[in-house]
Parts: C-alpha cells; sequence; structure tokens
C-alpha cells in the first residue's frame, strides 16, 4: 500500500519504521522543520538540548525498551527531581529524605504518624478533589508546600477544582529512594533523541518531507493515499466541527550560561506561588559524560493557556473532554474510512514514550486493514 504518515514524532516514525517493514510504501510529512515531534534534541554547544521539555525515558515494558535499544544505546540516567520552595530544597517523589527535611523526622513511623495527624482535618472524608487527595497521600504541609501552588501553576486551576483522579498514583515512598520513577528500566539515549527517530526513519521505502502541513493539501493527500496515519490533533482534523478540545500550553526560554554547573542537578520544580515557572531544566545533566565542559544550557518552562494556533502540549482528560472526543471519533471513522488517528494528539492521551511506542507497534496491523 501507499501509506501517509502525518508527524514524524515518536508514533509517526514507530508507524513508518513499522509498515516499511512489512514492505508499504511510506512517506512521513511534518509540518515542523525536524522530525521527532517534541521528543526533538538539538546539539547546542555539545550538549544535548531537550527543545520541549526534559524527556526521560522509562519502562516496565520489556519489549519496548528492547525496541528502542536497537537504534542507540542508552546510559543509566536515573531522575531524581529537586523541588525549591522559596529556597527550600526537598527530594521529591515523596519519601524519608523529604519528610526528614520537612519535619525532622527519622524513621517511616514517625513519617507516617505527622501524615496521619495532619489527614485529620478531612475527617476521614473520601477525598472528592485533587487538594483532598494529596492532603490525606502526604498531609498539610507537603500539600502547602510542594503541591498546591505547582498544581495550580500547571493546570491554571485550584487544586480543589481539580479531580482527585490526577494524583491518585502519586509516589509516596517510606523509604529513602529519590528515584523518581518505578519502571526497571530507564535511561536517555546516547546522542539524543532526534538520532534515535533518524535511526528508526533509516529504511529506504520511507520518504520523509519536512515543513509539510498536511491542511495545506489535505483533499490530496487523502486521494493520493491508501491509507493516511495522522498524529496531528483529531479535533482540528475535523475542523473543530464539535469545538476544540481542551488542552495545555507551554512556553520554553532557553539560555547557554558561561559557567559549568548551573543548579547541580537535571530538573529542579519551583512549587511556589511567586514564581510563573514551573521548573529548570539543566540539559547537560541528562548526559553529563556525553556533554562539553566550560558552559551549560539551561531551560525554563513556563505553564500556558491553550488557544487554537498554539501548541497543544498536553490533553485535558474528563468526562466533558471524553464526551466530545468520542464524537470525534466517530465522526472521523463514519467520514475518513482511509485515516487511522494515533499518537498524544491524535488519540487525545497522555502518553510517555514507550506508550506510544507500545500503541504504535499494536496498531500497526489495523492501518492496513
Ligand atoms: C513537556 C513534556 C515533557 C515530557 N516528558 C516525558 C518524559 O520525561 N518521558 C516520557 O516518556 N514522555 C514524556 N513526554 C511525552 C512525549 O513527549 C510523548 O509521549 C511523545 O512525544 C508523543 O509522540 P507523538 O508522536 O504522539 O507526538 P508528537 O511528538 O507531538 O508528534 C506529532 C507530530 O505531528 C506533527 N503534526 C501535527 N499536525 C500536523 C499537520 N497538520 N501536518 C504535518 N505535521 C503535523 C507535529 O509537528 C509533530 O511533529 C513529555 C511531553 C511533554 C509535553
Amino acid at each position: 500500500m501507499k501509506i501517509l504518515i502525518v508527524g514524524a514524532g515518536l508514533y509517526g516514525a514507530v508507524s513508518a519504521r513499522e509498515l516499511a517493514a512489512a514492505g508499504h510504501r511510506v512517506t512521513v510529512i511534518d509540518k515542523r522543520d525536524h522530525i521527532a515531534g517534541n521528543i526533538y534534541t538539538e546539539d547546542v554547544a555539545g550538549i544535548q538540548v531537550h527543545r520541549f521539555g526534559a524527556h526521560i525515558f522509562h519502562t516496565a515494558d520489556a519489549a519496548v525498551w528492547q525496541y528502542v535499544k536497537r537504534f542507540s544505546d542508552f546510559n543509566r540516567f536515573t531522575n531524581e527531581v529537586i523541588a525549591n520552595y522559596k529556597g527550600e530544597l526537598y527530594n521529591l517523589p515523596f519519601n524519608m529524605n523529604t519528610f526528614n527535611r520537612m519535619w525532622g523526622v527519622t524513621t517511616p513511623a514517625e513519617a507516617q504518624a505527622k501524615i496521619a495527624a495532619q489527614r485529620a482535618v478531612l475527617a476521614g472524608k473520601t477525598p472528592t478533589n485533587l487538594e483532598e487527595q494529596a492532603i490525606s497521600l502526604v498531609g498539610t504541609d507537603i500539600y502547602e508546600k510542594l503541591v498546591r501552588d505547582y498544581t495550580a501553576k500547571q493546570w491554571g486551576q485550584a487544586p480543589r477544582d481539580l479531580p482527585a483522579f490526577i494524583i491518585r498514583r502519586l509516589p509516596v515512598r517510606f523509604t529513602f529512594d529519590n528515584n523518581y520513577f518505578n519502571d526497571p528500566y530507564q535511561g536517555i539515549p546516547i546522542g539524543g533523541y532526534t538520532a534515535l527517530v533518524a535511526k528508526i526513519l533509516a529504511l529506504p521505502n520511507i520518504e520523509v518531507r519536512l515543513k509539510s502541513d498536511f491542511f495545506a493539501q489535505r483533499q490530496a493527500y487523502l486521494a493520493d493515499y491508501d491509507r493516511v496515519v495522522f498524529t496531528g490533533a483529531i479535533d482540528q482534523f475535523c475542523d473543530y466541527r464539535f469545538g476544540a478540545l481542551a488542552y495545555r500550553s507551554l512556553r520554553f526560554e532557553t539560555q547557554t550560561l558561561a559557567c559549568d554547573n548551573f543548579q547541580g542537578n537535571a530538573v529542579i520544580n519551583y512549587t511556589d506561588a511567586a514564581t510563573s515557572f514551573t521548573r529548570i531544566i539543566e540539559h547537560k545533566f541528562f548526559d553529563l559524560a556525553n556533554s562539553r565542559p566550560g558552559h551549560t544550557v539551561i531551560t525554563h518552562e513556563y505553564p500556558q493557556d491553550w488557544t487554537p494556533g498554539a501548541e497543544p502540549y498536553y490533553p485535558v482528560n474528563n468526562p466533558t473532554t471524553a464526551a466530545l472526543l468520542a464524537r470525534y471519533q466517530d465522526f472521523a471513522a463514519a467520514a475518513y474510512p482511509t485515516v487511522r488517528f494515533g499518537g498524544r494528539l491524535g488519540a487525545y492521551r497522555y502518553y510517555n514514550m514507550d506508550q506510544v511506542i507500545r500503541a504504535a507497534l499494536d496498531a500497526v496491523p489495523q492501518v492496513t486493514a
């Protein structure tokens, strides 16, 4: 078959690879001037810079881990995040180091007793919103210093107006383990994610065309190809006919500094309300062994409201958007039978990289069905 993949991000690249490997003729287009979508990394003075936010590969899916390792070596980076609350530094995710710094406790029993005492403000009530959920998990002090204002900045809403499920799986540990992720496999591709995606796309029957927006020639593309895999936004594909889905956007400010070490860690979250950015990324710490010394590159990450035309980074999943998404999916399936939607925007799901690879691999047989 002649197959068009719209989007050279991870979902598009894995779909293209598998379809080309199965013998189909594949064209990948992307409206940007680079491949790799949001996992794009760029060499800035010998440091791999994550242009669209910090990306740490982590997975419990052994087959996906083997899959990515076919295309790149990975280092053994472990994400150990620091929170800065008005100059006080805490380890994340919440663990014995956090509890010790917050309360001076030294044993799990003391930490659990402290949280239980603070949870009493809920008077045994089942949490109905994010604020109550956080207090029930970690108590009022940690909620007020490390969760409340950070969450409000991220989502543009007060935690008491957000659903509890967003942090239902918030990691809380009564050990001294600062590793942010629980997955058995974790690392950063040496040489960057762009090189990884380039290798995925390197088959003779894959053609990549950049600076090509699907909507500029939608009718021609639909007529010319047997199948289209669309990894852009499904509501945009359907001309927002039922109204836009909800998204959060981000703004990144990146600077090169003439110092060797700016903050001593890859990711530091700023959890107070007065600081308008949510985190600072210092890129060299993702792969220190392969970064050139003498200078460093940092990025401030600012959450933004989304309006049509802005980059939609995060889907906002709630009952209203779930109903709207179902309408779009029904409409698109009936009106565009040769088009398959996938990836973070096509499926309108918060996918990590490993989940996006898994979803793409699983969907390949349905593309040509
Ligand atoms: C700030 C941030 C941090 C993240 N951190 C992590 C992390 O640490 N670990 C992790 O596992 N995951 C992380 N993720 C998730 C990760 O970015 C995604 O899983 C992955 O990038 C999704 O790939 P995708 O191909 O679905 O989408 P994208 O990377 O968004 O690719 C879609 C592509 O389609 C193109 N496109 C859209 N519309 C059109 C059109 N009309 N015509 C042509 N091209 C079009 C876009 O330009 C884009 O290149 C993070 C995400 C964000 C936003």
